[in-house]
């Protein structure tokens, strides 16, 4: 059995362990991400961040003032809401459907809305809510965040956000270098666009993060002046070596022990914990690293999801076929579970994102094809909808 040690570290070779571990970064290198970054998306103005959440507080920060409202999908992660919170703003979630997670319906046989009609009722109640109902209290911002790689309907959002005047962020830590149905590359059409370089993104250097924006904005932001701390820096280097070692001792049933006291002398940091900060740097080997995962950037979805009928027993059947899985995007409608409260997120107005998060599963990334055949047969004899694990 393989330990829970997630994204592309948990796939490198031993001599990708190495240049991770030892690659050094300069400043060219960040000006070349910044080149790279500018290009692609068009940018006016680029800041590379220590992680995504600070890139998406700047983003924020840049294009809204205080109090403004902003809609995002119901079903994501809690650095998104921390992003919105720190930059002073209110998050007015929106429900999703079950096909791409995104907002709205889009099953040509289902009732319901289409996304604008989702986006609609999410802003009609988001004036209801308001003490002084009026265009003030509307909200001035979207976040689009095509969850797990998977397009959302763009036209539709951009239909809804021309009516309502709203500016449109896209958040590409799932869906760097996808498309959008109709052919433009995700991260050319917002205001802005913010990347994450975290672990198990679409592009992984383990930490990082970057601000593309893209049309004038409002508020002057400052880009980050601090070196990044020392312990983030030599975390994000060795957590590749970590990692190795804790699989190495899965074999003989310590590397369970083994990460969770990493994770405990934070040698090791959860992903969701990787602290929102906007005055710091990222560190020059990842900005290294990231220049060169976007040579090789392929159109393909992050991660496969199905939803399933009677999840915990799927899980007791993946465990007695030696599978660990572990860590789905995302067992809470804002993940991870530990941060949800906080959130005090409105489960009566986003049935959907409620029920997904019930019934969800992702296959890992850390199991090749071939071992994960197996997987999907048991998966499929519980999944709902039958094209789901093809
Ligand atoms: C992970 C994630 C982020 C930001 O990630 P950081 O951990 O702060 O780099 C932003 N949006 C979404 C949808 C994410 O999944």
């Amino acid at each position: 059995m393989r330990h829970y040690y997630l994204g592309l570290a948990a796939n490198y070779s031993r001599r990708q362990r190495l240049k991770h571990t030892f690659a050094i970064g300069r400043k060219v290198d960040c000006d070349r991400l910044t080149r790279i970054l500018t290009k692609r998306y068009q940018g006016e103005k680029v800041i590379l961040t220590k992680n995504g959440r600070s890139a998406l507080t700047l983003a924020l920060m840049a294009n809204f003032d205080k109090g403004d409202k902003i809609i995002v999908n119901a079903f994501t992660c809690y650095a998104v809401y921390e992003a919105i919170k720190a930059a002073g703003l209110e998050p007015v979630f929106a429900d999703i459907n079950k096909e791409d997670l995104n907002f709205g319906c889009l099953g040509a046989d289902s009732e319901s809305a289409c996304p604008s009609d989702t986006l609609r009722a999410a802003l009609a109640k988001s004036l209801c809510s308001a003490e002084h109902p009026d265009s003030e209290s509307a909200p001035k911002g979207i976040i689009v965040q095509n969850t797990l790689g998977n397009p959302t309907d763009i036209e539709a959002i951009e239909k809804f956000a021309a009516e309502y005047n709203i500016k449109i962020i896209e958040d590409l830590a799932h869906c760097a270098g996808r498309k959008y149905k109709d052919g433009r590359e995700m991260g050319t059409v917002g205001a802005a666009t913010i990347l994450s370089f975290g672990k198990d993104k679409s592009i992984d250097t383990v930490s990082g993060g970057a601000l593309i924006l893209r049309h004038p904005y409002k508020n002057p932001i400052e880009a980050p002046s601090k070196m990044p701390k020392i312990s983030d820096h030599l975390r994000a280097r060795f957590y590749p070596m970590f990692g190795a070692l804790v699989r190495t001792l899965s074999y003989v049933h310590l590397g369970g022990p083994l990460m969770r006291g990493l994770i405990k002398i934070h040698f090791v940091e959860k992903s969701a914990d990787n602290k929102l900060d906007i005055k710091r740097k990222i560190s020059k080997f990842e900005a290294k690293l990231a220049a060169e995962q976007f040579k090789s950037l392929k159109d393909t979805p992050l991660r496969e999801f199905c939803l399933v009928k009677n999840r915990n027993t799927v899980l007791k059947e993946l465990k007695e076929a030696g599978y660990y899985f572990d860590g789905f995007w995302y067992e809470r409608p804002v993940s991870p579970e530990r941060y949800y409260k906080k959130t005090h997120f409105p489960e009566k107005d986003c049935p959907v994102a409620v029920e997904v998060s019930e019934k969800i599963i992702n296959l890992p990334t850390y199991y090749s094809e071939k071992q994960l055949e197996k997987a999907r047969e048991i998966i499929k004899k519980y999944s709902e909808a039958k094209n789901e694990v093809e």
